[in-house]
């Protein structure tokens, strides 16, 4: 058998493995489908399908049974139940019938059937394409990682832009009092964060703290 490359294996065509496929085939990858044993898994045959074909068995039995409550008259039912068989086995092929492995292929996926260990045979994945898997899983965590990054970055260089136009107000303020304390003739001097104002007049001082935003001389 020719070598062939996929974008997806899928091991299993189970109810899971049949939705997988068929989605990642309309988003356009190439996809390989591994079934060991029936397509279609539990759902289709032990599971969903022939339970809910088989509840319909045991409603109409039941309604048959309880028929002359509603003014019909009949007989006890009598069970076949090679029918009932029959019925339920007709029940699942409707449903395969869509999953067979031709329409599946029709559906653009490539299915491989076979016995356990059919991915270590004809359609083994390769250790080249283990690696290009967890390569590709790898730089799709650092790439999510990067865009982490890269949103922090823009909230610190926000926050920048915030605190330097804090910065410039109280700047701002810082010049204006000193310009207004000059006027005054006040002498100014700048200690520690904090702006001593003497009043040459009466040689009495205060302190005002600059960081008040807007604070006014008392
Ligand atoms: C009685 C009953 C009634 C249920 N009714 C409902 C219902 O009404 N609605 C509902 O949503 N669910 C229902 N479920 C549950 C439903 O059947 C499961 O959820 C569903 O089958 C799970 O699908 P799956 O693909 O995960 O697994 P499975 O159906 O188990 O499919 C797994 C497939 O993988 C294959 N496989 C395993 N190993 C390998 C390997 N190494 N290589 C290749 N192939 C492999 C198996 O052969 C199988 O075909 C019901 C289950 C039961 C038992």
């Amino acid at each position: 058998m020719s070598k062939q490359q996929y974008d997806l294996v899928i091991i299993g065509a189970g109810a899971g493995g049949l939705i997988a496929a068929g989605f990642a085939v309309q988003l356009g990858a190439k996809v390989a489908l591994v079934e060991k044993d029936r397509i279609g898994g539990d759902c289709t045959w032990t599971g969903c399908v022939p339970s809910k074909a088989l509840l319909k068995v045991a409603k109409v039995a039941h309604h048959v049974r309880t028929a002359s409550q509603y003014g019909i008259m009949s007989q006890t039912p009598v069970t076949d139940m090679a029918k009932v068989q029959e019925y339920l086995d007709a029940a699942v092929q409707q449903i395969y019938k869509a999953t067979t492995p031709e329409e599946l292929r029709q559906k653009g996926m490539d299915v491989y059937l076979g016995p356990e260990g059919v991915l270590t045979g004809s359609a083994r994945v390769s250790q080249e394409m283990r690696e290009k898997a967890v390569v590709t899983f790898r730089r799709q965590e650092l790439e999510s990682r990067r865009r982490e990054l890269e949103r922090k970055r823009r909230i610190f260089e926000a926050r920048m832009v915030m605190l330097r136009a804090e910065f410039e107000v109280e700047e701002e303020i810082i010049q204006q009092t000193i310009s207004e304390s000059e006027l005054l003739g006040e002498e100014v001097v700048q200690d520690r964060g904090q702006m001593v104002l003497s009043r040459q007049a009466d040689s009495s001082s205060y302190k005002k703290d600059v960081r008040a935003k807007g604070a006014r001389r008392p």
